[in-house]
């Protein structure tokens, strides 16, 4: 089995906050350039591509050409953190209203 330095498997979001997209990124331990295969969010276009391996790491769509960014794992745990916190608290406020 060959060894990578890089490996991710993300759902990708699009404008309307969907999650339609979907992107996997592969980079050999003995190689800077990256194996990408995505489904862009935006147009369901899918593709097998490859391209050199820098941070932050861009595909564009070849089809609509909008940008597909991979968010950096720390961060989009803090954004899902967030995300569940106003959820906590919408529902709390819910809550409150209803024992009224
Ligand atoms: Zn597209």
């Amino acid at each position: 089995m060959r060894q990578f330095k890089y490996v991710t498997n993300r759902t990708l979001r699009n404008k309307a906050e969907e999650d339609k997209g979907r992107i996997k990124v592969l980079v050999p331990l003995d190689s800077d350039t990256a194996q990408v295969d995505y489904i862009c969010p935006e147009c369901g276009h899918s593709e097998h591509t490859e391209q050199e391996w820098i941070r932050p790491f861009i595909v564009k769509c070849s089809n609509c050409s909008i940008s597909m960014k991979i968010p950096k794992l720390k961060e989009e745990i803090k954004k899902e953190k967030d995300r569940e916190k106003r959820k906590a608290k919408l529902l709390e406020k819910k809550n409150a209203k209803q024992n009224q």
